[in-house]
């Protein structure tokens, strides 16, 4: 069915050859049929409209003229030779120029005779001017095309290729061979009760439409189905890979609320819970009653209260006799999480303990043998809980804080401490677009906290001038007067690291003047401090011994001084969205008004402002990552990087969010209908799980 035809190496293609071959692979990773097809252009070039030479100039794209040759000669010596055409049409003379294949130029081109010519126009002595034009005899069957050359296919190439004579007019020949030969053994993978409901184009009409598209709307369908096609794929795989995972694990079952839940709902939680943490609760509820392992991703903006989420769904797990833990990527974070939930259980209530690098000895032995014998219920920490020396009794529940700091393979080393696998719950607050989610942790299921506790005053954000520093300033005396705390944070990349710490280093020396002893009292954190300086000094500012931090980002993730309650970035331009975002969670943590400060020069790039009017304009975490999405592209927000899953070739997770959705609702309408994919109209879509790439000549694996 789908033809191993596409499997052949890309040498034996007509009219490639193993010269060729060997570069086709170097430089373009085609070696296969396969590849080549999907070798997509990256831009159409409208055939259809004709310049005139008056009209044409350097500004232009790639144009066409109809015009006579007049005139031609070979100039220059060895190095500079070159053959110099002179073409007329009724409105001018333009110039022509080749510095390679003269002599088939000289030989090919006739003097007085009509060409079609076509090529990126430049300017030479005040002469409208094209090198190396395309060029071919003008009849009226030329100018009408040859059935499709309406929009021309451009596809990337190198300038290696191009002395092989596969530049993109070349590449689009190879094409067109290949598909001459074998476009019928492209078969349709998509059931067809699908192609009519969506009214999608075939797969082998997309292929050549893509390639060679008789017109712009069938270009577009061409496009779709492609765009489609390749995010059905995606969505199909990680469903089926969800579908296997929950039936080849089981899950504990945590059946009945019991007497920790209710205890700490009852008599000790300090608030009521708000209707996103109730319903995200639910959620978890009902994963962990079904017998299957859970794997869920929360996702929730800073201080919208996830731990305490967390935490019940901890006790819950400990009232079916279950153990749990949370592992947190830092030391801080790890110490702030064991310390605000021993404040929500309180004493004598659940046995609670931290793990970290800087546990004793001692102590840590103690925690081994608590863990093994069942009494300690919940443990914190960083690493050092997936080492081989932490055992279990009967590990059920796991919390893993701040998700792409983890990999996959620590992941599953938490698993395998249960014969059983433990339930997961991710928690991140970097929330992502919905669309980068679904592909990203398209196997996860997602609960989302979209709502703030009520009461917190949102956080006033501010967009401030140099000229404004004073009135910054004042600020900071006025909120440091009601007792509040200031972070000052400035930019640090690799690039300028040494200019970026001596600005830092002078913004202190200012502050410090600004803001002198004995009144205020301030602390400076970077990366270039030993880190036990860096602890004490944070520890300092937590305590509130210091009223005013200066740093890097370093203290980005998951620092809580409730009582800090200004955040004033310097450079803010030079910040991502989601870092500036990460960075104003740091205040309005407490029961005061805070403020964010963004200080900018007065020269901002398109986007540095819109970034800032952004922030300026809300505090909602997942619409500013739908802008991140937008500006950036998937491949540089957050977390991404590293991730297989984003490479795509035509669809584009910032603008085919519709199509990501409709492919993701149908594939789950068929998970549902058809979880085997074993209904006839089904059977296509076997051929989707052999290969990778979505290629085109698959072994069928069921
Ligand atoms: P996150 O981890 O999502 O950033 P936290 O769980 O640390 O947020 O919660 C932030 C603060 O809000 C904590 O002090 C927490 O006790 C408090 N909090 C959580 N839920 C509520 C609620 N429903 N009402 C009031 N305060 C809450
Ligand atoms: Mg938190």
């Amino acid at each position: 069915m789908n033809s191993q035809v596409f499997q052949t190496p890309i040498e034996y293609l007509k009219g490639v050859g193993t010269a060729r071959a060997e570069v086709l692979k170097k430089d373009l990773g085609i070696f296969k049929y396969e590849d080549l097809l999907r070798h997509f252009p990256f831009k159409y070039i409208d055939r259809t409209r004709f310049y005139k030479i008056r009209d044409i100039n350097p500004e232009l794209p790639h144009v066409q003229v109809v015009a006579r040759l007049t005139h031609k000669e070979i100039l220059g010596e060895k190095h500079t030779k070159r053959l110099i055409v002179h073409a007329q049409d009724d409105t001018g003379v333009m110039e022509l120029a080749w510095f390679q294949g003269i002599k088939w130029a000289e030989k090919n081109l006739v003097i007085g005779k009509a060409y079609i010519i076509f090529g990126k126009p430049g300017m030479f002595n005040g002469k409208a001017q094209m090198a190396h034009p395309e060029i071919e005899p003008y009849s009226p069957e030329a100018l009408k095309g040859k059935g499709n050359v309406s929009l021309q296919p451009g596809y990337n190439s190198t300038e290696k290729l191009k002395t092989f004579s596969l530049d993109s007019k070349g590449l689009q020949k190879l094409v067109a061979i290949l598909l001459d030969q074998f476009a019928r053994e492209i078969s349709e993978i998509l059931p067809q009760y699908l192609l009519q409901k969506l009214n999608l184009m075939s797969r082998v009409d997309a292929y050549r439409n893509i390639h060679f598209p008789e017109n712009a709307t069938l270009l577009y369908e061409a496009q779709r189905r492609l765009k489609f096609e390749e995010l059905f794929l995606i969505q199909l795989r990680l469903l089926k890979s969800k579908l296997l995972r929950t039936q080849k694990f089981k899950g504990n079952i945590f059946g009945s609320v019991g007497q920790c839940f209710n205890t700490f709902y009852h008599d000790k939680i300090p608030f009521p819970l708000t209707n996103a943490q109730k319903r995200v609760l639910k959620e978890i509820r009902l994963d962990t009653q079904r017998g299957v392992q859970m794997n869920r991703l929360l996702q929730g903006d800073v201080g919208s209260g996830k731990t305490v989420v967390a935490l019940m769904s901890m006790l819950l797990a400990i009232d079916n006799g279950f153990q749990t833990c949370i592992m947190a990527p830092t030391e801080i974070l790890a110490n702030q999480h064991f310390i605000s939930i021993k404040q929500l259980l309180g004493d004598d209530f659940v046995e609670v303990a931290l793990l970290t690098g800087s546990v004793k000895k001692k102590d840590r032995k103690i925690i081994h043998e608590n863990l093994e014998n069942g009494k300690l219920k919940i443990l914190i920490g960083t690493h050092a809980l997936i080492e081989d020396a932490v055992q279990f009794q009967n590990l059920g529940f796991v919390v893993i804080d701040e998700q792409h700091r983890f990999g996959v393979e620590q992941r599953a080393k938490l698993w395998r401490k249960n014969t059983i696998p433990p339930h997961v719950l991710v928690m991140t607050a970097t929330p992502i677009p919905r669309t980068l989610a679904m592909t990203l942790y398209g196997d996860l299921d997602v609960s989302v906290i979209d709502e703030l506790p009520a009461g917190r005053k949102p956080i006033e954000t501010l967009h401030f001038y140099e000229s404004q520093r004073l009135q910054m300033f004042g600020l900071i005396k006025r909120e440091i007067t009601l007792g509040r705390q200031v972070y000052v944070v400035y930019p640090l990349i690799q690039e300028s690291e040494k200019l970026d710490l001596k600005n830092l280093m002078d913004g202190y020396e200012t502050m410090s003047r600004e803001f002198p002893l004995p009144q205020y009292r301030l602390s400076v954190v970077h990366g270039k401090i030993p880190a036990a300086d860096k602890a004490f000094e944070m520890q300092r500012f937590v305590k509130g011994d210091t009223q005013i931090m200066v740093a890097t980002t370093v203290i980005e993730v998951g620092v809580n001084v409730p009582n800090a309650s200004v955040m004033i970035i310097e450079n803010a331009e030079r910040f991502g969205l989601s870092q500036l975002h990460q960075l104003r969670g740091r205040v309005g943590r407490g029961a005061e008004q805070s403020y964010c400060i963004l200080m900018s020069g007065g020269k901002l790039s398109r986007e540095g402002r819109i970034r800032l009017d952004t922030m300026v304009r809300t505090n909602n975490g997942f619409e500013i990552s739908e802008i991140d999405l937008q500006l950036r592209g998937p491949g540089n927000i957050e977390g991404t990087q590293q991730s297989g899953v984003l490479d795509l070739k035509l669809a584009d997770l910032a603008t085919d969010q519709e199509i990501l959705l409709q492919a993701r609702k149908i594939v789950e309408d068929i998970f549902a209908r058809d979880p085997q994919l074993a209904l006839p109209e089904h059977q296509v879509l076997h051929y989707a799980f052999a290969s990778k790439n979505a290629g085109l000549s698959w072994d069928k694996i069921s």
